[in-house]
């Protein structure tokens, strides 16, 4: 990969190797395949990363195999780990400008974002996974006079990772975080659209010192190089972060080959429900926020916006003026709130839901149109008179679409009509309304009245409940699904025990 980068903070020219990344070495593919990257600002190429194959990825998991026995697992103590991953915090920080910009040139995103996010967040959890590295611990269970147990938290060896585009580099950072630091060895495929940050932070981890083998980075195809990852005999375990059909798939592949086990984080449709008494100004920045960062293309975005009915008027007029006015464009400008999407597959998947809302009968209230003549530009869009049968209110389309509906309280006015042995309900409730999804990944409320907010709260099938904010990610806070999102969790202390196994030393006293 060569760029000359002419705009940000970031001016100059980055250079750096897109083979394989095996045994610390950039290597070519088999049959030196290539995938071309495409820059969705321009639809031009911009470089050609290795693709790799299933041979590819089993030399990756030889190399893994050979450091997990020899220069990591259980020979390496916690603290020397932990001082590595904390070197790769810094590099990673050291370098900020050039991957955030390589992170907007492959991706889309504004650079603030890429910056201030992204690769920000990534450098974050990878230190706070660093601080963990010799902090996990077994527990002693005297069990009788007679009888002591003891637990020890072991790694489970090689594990597979494999990641979406969308957070290209802080989906890396998620998955590499919390096996690094158990001690774990590594066979990572980012997504064939965004493969580029995680390669230039490659070259980072070299520079920090880490033994051979430990991170291995094959990009490639989902159906040759992800699945030959999720049916890899020598992998033990499974990380996944993607689609919900593509999830299930890797489930079925863990199960029919050596029972790898398996974790998953997967998408979402997620309610953010305005009450009567929620600051409107500050619910209309969330919940514009809440659908539209990242260009909608976000696992948790808050695609499904229900306001209390005697506030809607008011709500729908703030929140349009809001929507109006993001910056649609050019990602390095530093104005810019919403880049393109990130492919043309991408593309045409959300315009395809646009017009399938526009056909089902909802109103076009915002937007619907492609942003300017080239790239994978999308206007930020909003439908109004939804029902909860359409396709853009069920389906996630992981594009700038958000529906505004309506809702009378949390519990409704249900009237029960029977006719000929038949109920109809009407007036549905907001638990009802919000909780009406196969997804379960997060959700968001906005109300001064903390009681009501807790009790709703207490009440959502969703793995994260945002109150009166959204899409707020930390790295010491649990982060997972409910429902066909997926199980597991990542972030925080939690997602350590992805990647151990427990064994128990019992012992006659
Ligand atoms: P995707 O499922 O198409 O692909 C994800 C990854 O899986 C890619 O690396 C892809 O190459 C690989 N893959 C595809 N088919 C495969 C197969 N048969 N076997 C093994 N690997 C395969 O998803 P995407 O389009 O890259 O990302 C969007 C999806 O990711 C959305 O559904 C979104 O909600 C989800 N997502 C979830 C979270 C979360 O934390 N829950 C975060 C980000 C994205």
């Amino acid at each position: 990969f060569k760029h000359n980068f002419t705009a940000g903070p970031f001016q100059g020219t980055s250079t750096f190797s897109t083979g394989l990344f095996i045994n610390n070495e950039f290597q070519d593919g088999e049959g030196q395949k290539t995938i071309d990257v495409f820059n969705p600002s321009t639809e031009k190429v911009i470089a050609q990363i290795a693709e790799a194959s299933a041979a590819d990825v089993d030399r990756a998991v030889q190399a893994a195999q050979k450091a997990f026995e020899t220069s990591w697992g259980l020979t390496v103590p916690g603290n020397e780990r932990g001082k590595l991953m904390m070197k790769l915090a810094d590099l990673i920080e050291r370098d900020i400008d050039e991957i955030a910009a390589i992170e907007s040139l492959d991706n889309g995103k504004a650079f603030s974002v890429s910056k201030n996010f992204d690769v920000t967040q990534a450098a974050a959890v990878i230190r706070y996974y660093a601080g963990w590295a010799d902090k996990v611990h077994g527990n002693v269970i005297e069990v009788n006079e007679q009888q002591l147990a003891y637990t020890r938290h072991e790694p489970i060896g090689v594990v597979g990772q494999i990641i979406p585009w969308n957070f290209p580099l802080y989906m890396f950072s998620w998955k590499v975080g919390p096996a690094l630091a158990t001690g774990n060895t590594i066979v990572l495929k980012p997504s064939e659209f965004t493969s580029l940050s995680a390669l230039r932070v490659c070259a980072l981890i070299v520079e920090a010192g880490f033994p051979p083998g430990v991170v291995n980075v094959v990009p490639g195809y989902g159906k040759i190089a992800g699945k030959a990852i999720s049916t890899h005999m020598g992998i033990e375990k499974v990380a996944f972060t993607g689609s919900t059909v593509v999830g299930q798939e890797i489930m079925r592949d863990a199960a029919s080959t050596n029972l790898k086990k398996v974790t998953l984080e997967l998408g979402g449709k997620s309610p953010s429900i305005v009450f009567d008494d929620a600051d409107i100004e500050q619910a209309v920045r969330w919940a514009a926020y809440g659908v539209f960062f990242n260009h909608g293309q976000t696992c948790c975005a808050g695609s499904r916006i229900f306001v209390q009915e005697s506030i809607y008027d008011k709500f729908l007029e703030g929140f349009t003026k809001r929507v109006k006015s993001l910056q649609v464009g050019d990602p390095f400008h530093p104005e810019t709130f919403q880049g393109p999407q990130v492919s043309q597959l991408q593309y045409d998947r959300v315009m395809g839901y646009i017009e399938h809302g526009k056909k089902e009968g909802a109103t076009l209230h915002l937007g619907g149109e492609r942003h300017g003549t080239e790239g994978y530009f999308i206007q930020p869009t909003i439908f109004t008179d939804v029902t909860a049968d359409m396709k853009i209110c069920r389906e996630e389309i992981f594009g700038p679409v958000g529906v505004v509906k309506t809702f009378k309280d949390e519990h409704g006015r249900q009237i029960w009509i029977v006719i000929f042995a038949i109920f109809f309900i009407s007036g549905a409730d907001i638990i009802h309304q919000a909780n009406d999804t196969f997804y379960g990944l997060a959700a968001a409320i906005f109300s001064s009245n903390i009681s009501r907010a807790l009790k709703t709260a207490h009440e959502l099938k969703a793995g994260t409940v945002w109150i009166n904010c959204v899409n707020q990610l930390h790295a010491s806070v649990p982060f997972g699904g409910f429902k066909q999102s997926g199980f597991g969790r990542e972030l925080g202390e939690y997602a350590l025990d992805n990647y151990t196994n427990i064994k128990t030393v019992n012992v006659n006293l």
